[in-house]
């Protein structure tokens, strides 16, 4: 049998004429970029993050660019950041001309709020915190440890649209949130999106003229910046699966806990507190033995993924120059391993997944403090 990790085809019959619906409303009426679809859209998971605005753009690395640009981050200034996500958080941080710290995470993989507190300097403006394998990370001790110290806090939720935490969801923490719609994300377009939530009104405005070039009024520009605005077709898209999100999420739910009952005590598995709804863009067990397992899996048909086997700072792009403390994140790297979760899987998937790593034996590896 065989679990691919991925599934991106668009293979339910309703979901295909409802998105080819989509396609067709936009070549009839021509506005392939911005356009009513992106307006709606914006107003759609304004109202659903519990946000005053919404901005589209064009991916989540630019969500994430442009928000930083907007707190008005820049050269040197530093901005503490987890030291395991995509890349792209880092970067975000490193175009603008300021210099990313990287803190340590926590047992959950999620930023540790303790390693942000020890690594503000004089120098520090923000901290960019990602909600790691659609999990919305400590956002009340991140934002005493913001307001305390004067910083800004900014949300990636790139992987978690439509987590929860304290009654608050993804896409409500911090002054700005960015978020990715890649095809890979849980809230996905069919190519690249991204869009970006917030509720002061200058911050707004600033986003809409720095996705477009830094310009207002059509015309004129007041910064320099890039073109990142969202294709109507990507909203279009977005709209539709918007509709059917409740149902991924439970689906991805519903898998994670069928995982985390039978793995229990064979593999490290994920946690989760009374006070938060995750959303599994990723399920990241744990094993001593993971190059292993991932081996063993992979000879039985089953497609896994290390995210991401070099952190943030040990890229080669960072490492010669990487500040922060990343100790245990050093240590669960070397542990984490991805296993199927999307919403396509079958029972027959879930079961045999199940059942290869109960063949392969025992290798959950010990606590972390
Ligand atoms: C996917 C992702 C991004 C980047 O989003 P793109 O849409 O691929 O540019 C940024 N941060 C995190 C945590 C991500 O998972």
């Amino acid at each position: 049998m065989k679990v691919p990790f991925l599934d991106l085809r668009v293979t339910e019959a309703d979901e295909r004429e409802r998105l080819l619906g989509a396609f067709e409303r936009v070549l009839s009426h021509g506005c392939l970029v911005m356009g009513p679809e992106v307006d709606a859209l914006e107003r759609t998971i304004a109202e659903y993050c519990g946000r005053k605005y919404a901005v589209t753009v064009g991916s989540g690395t630019d969500a994430l660019y442009f928000g930083l640009r907007a707190l008005s981050i820049g050269p040197g200034d530093e901005v503490i950041t987890t030291s395991l996500s995509w890349i792209a958080t880092a970067n975000a941080i490193a175009l603008t001309g300021a210099t990313p710290v990287f803190a340590d995470i926590r047992a959950d993989l999620n930023i540790d709020p303790q390693s942000v507190a020890k690594s503000i300097t004089r120098k520090t403006k923000a901290i960019l915190a990602v909600d790691y394998t659609g999990k919305i990370c400590d956002m009340s001790a991140l934002q005493d440890i913001a307001s305390q110290n004067g910083l800004m806090l900014m949300e990636d939720g790139s992987q978690a649209f439509g987590a929860e935490y304290r009654g608050g969801r993804c896409g409500s923490f911090g002054t700005i949130s960015g978020i990715s719609h890649n095809p890979m994300k849980v809230f996905a377009a069919c190519g690249e999106a991204g869009s970006l939530l917030c509720d002061s009104s200058e911050v707004y405005e600033r986003l809409v003229s720095l996705r477009y070039n830094g310009t207002v009024n059509q015309e004129t520009c007041i910064e320099p910046s890039l073109n990142g605005r969202m294709d109507a077709l990507q909203a279009a898209i977005l709209l539709e699966r918007f509709k059917g999100l409740p149902s991924v999420i439970e689906r991805r739910r519903n898998n994670a806990r069928m995982y985390s009952e039978k793995l229990r005590g064979f593999v490290g598995i994920p946690t989760e507190d009374s006070h938060q709804t995750d959303v599994y863009y990723t399920y990241t067990i744990r094993s001593s033995k993971r190059n292993e397992l991932k081996a063993y899996l992979e000879n039985h048909g089953i497609e896994t993924k290390v995210q991401h086997p070099l952190l943030m700072p040990q890229q080669p792009a960072y490492r010669d120059s990487a500040k922060g403390d990343f100790s245990l994140a050093k240590r669960l790297v070397e542990q984490v391993l991805c296993i199927p979760i999307h919403e396509k899987l079958t029972l027959q998937q879930l079961s045999h997944v199940v059942s290869v790593i109960h063949q392969f034996g025992p290798s959950e590896p010990g606590k972390v403090e």
